[in-house]
């Protein structure tokens, strides 16, 4: 008989968190990521010879847990300490970010896991006892005997708000509040002058940050990463992305002076980048439909929260009762 199996949607940093503490207590476990590479929000796109970190830009730990992975990220050459030019901005911790680009920072915690990139799952559905799931491709997948999604908590209502007794996960779910963010990058030919790598302003563009000042990044180009407000994105929640690189570059002149003409312009948007209103605990569990839900937005907009709110649901997955 084959035993007790868990499946674990989404491959982010709560994810992954949650099916490496299972792993490691020998439960078999199954990732399913509907993107081809892992993180989630811990992000790189790359272009060529350019790359932005789109997502997160740094990474803090106050957990000695997650403190202790980020050392061996850093061993292992997965991670460095970021030291940007940013003149006045308090650094309490060190900022880790992944190496060469942040979405290589979870490398060793997705070392040896099962997970199944591109498999996106549209449904999913409690029978006797079992949970199968079913993918966008119409296949269906099972059975496992429990189930964690480690997504955000809007996408998270969609896959539970139709189950037998979800109603009350459901809406707990649907109390969070999460906020978006677009994100634009912008690739120079060739590095510019400016007075800091880095700056935190308020209006459309709330952050703005050199990608190739972070450690281990060799392109030739001047790579910067921009954060629109919340306020801002949701007022342009529909703008195509041309547009928006092309109304948050002034923006960015404004902090830093003017740019070299015919940069590469590209953004992405985050529908669902950071919690406003979080759950407020560290994760839901429900042990009589073996249902578990984690992610940051459980407690707070940072990578940090969650490791672990991953890392509180898989033991209680363990704890079973
Ligand atoms: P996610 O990273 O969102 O992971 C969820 C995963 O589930 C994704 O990979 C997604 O593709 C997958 N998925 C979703 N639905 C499905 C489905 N139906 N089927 C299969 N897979 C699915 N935090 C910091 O600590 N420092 C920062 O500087 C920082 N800056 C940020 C800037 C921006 C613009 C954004 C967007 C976030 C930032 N954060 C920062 C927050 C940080 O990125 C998040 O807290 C963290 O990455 C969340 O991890 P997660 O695992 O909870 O969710």
């Amino acid at each position: 008989m084959t035993p007790p199996a868990v499946a674990v949607i989404g491959a982010g940093i709560a994810g992954l968190a949650c099916a490496r503490g299972l792993f490691g207590a020998q439960k078999p476990v199954t990732l399913f990521e509907k993107s081809r590479g892992l993180g989630g929000r811990l992000a790189t796109r790359r272009v060529g010879r350019m790359a932005f970190d789109h997502g997160a830009q740094y990474v803090v730990a106050r957990e000695p847990a997650l403190q202790d992975y980020l050392d061996l990220a850093c061993t292992t050459g997965y991670a460095q300490s970021w030291v940007p030019v940013a003149p006045g901005l308090p650094r309490l911790e060190p900022w880790i970010v992944g190496s060469p680009g942040m979405s290589s920072l979870l490398q060793p915690l997705a070392a040896g896991l099962d997970v199944r990139r591109a498999v996106r799952i549209v449904a999913c559905q409690r029978r006797v006892g079992e949970w199968w799931l079913k993918t966008e491709s119409g296949d269906e997948l099972g059975a496992y005997d429990t189930l964690v999604l480690a997504i955000p908590a809007p996408q998270a209502f969609d896959l539970t708000r139709d189950l037998n007794d979800g109603f009350e996960i459901a809406s707990r779910l649907g109390a969070v509040k999460m906020a978006p963010c677009w994100a634009v990058m912008a690739g120079f030919p060739e590095r510019f002058d400016t007075s800091a790598d880095l700056f935190k302003a308020e209006g459309p563009l709330t952050w703005a940050a050199r990608d190739v000042s972070k450690p281990g990044r060799r392109s030739p180009h001047d790579c910067w990463v921009l954060h629109a407000s919340p306020d801002w994105t949701r007022e342009h929640i529909d703008a195509k992305p041309s547009a928006v690189g092309d109304a948050l570059l002034p923006e960015f002149e404004k902090l830093v002076g003017p740019t070299p003409r015919g940069p590469y312009l590209d953004a992405h948007l985050w529908r669902y980048a950071r919690v406003e209103q979080p759950l407020g605990e560290p994760c839901i569990w429900d042990p009589v439909m073996r249902l578990g839900v984690c992610g940051d937005w459980c407690l707070d907009a940072r990578a940090e929260a969650a490791w672990i709110s991953g890392t509180e649901l898989a033991k209680k997955v363990l704890a079973g009762g």
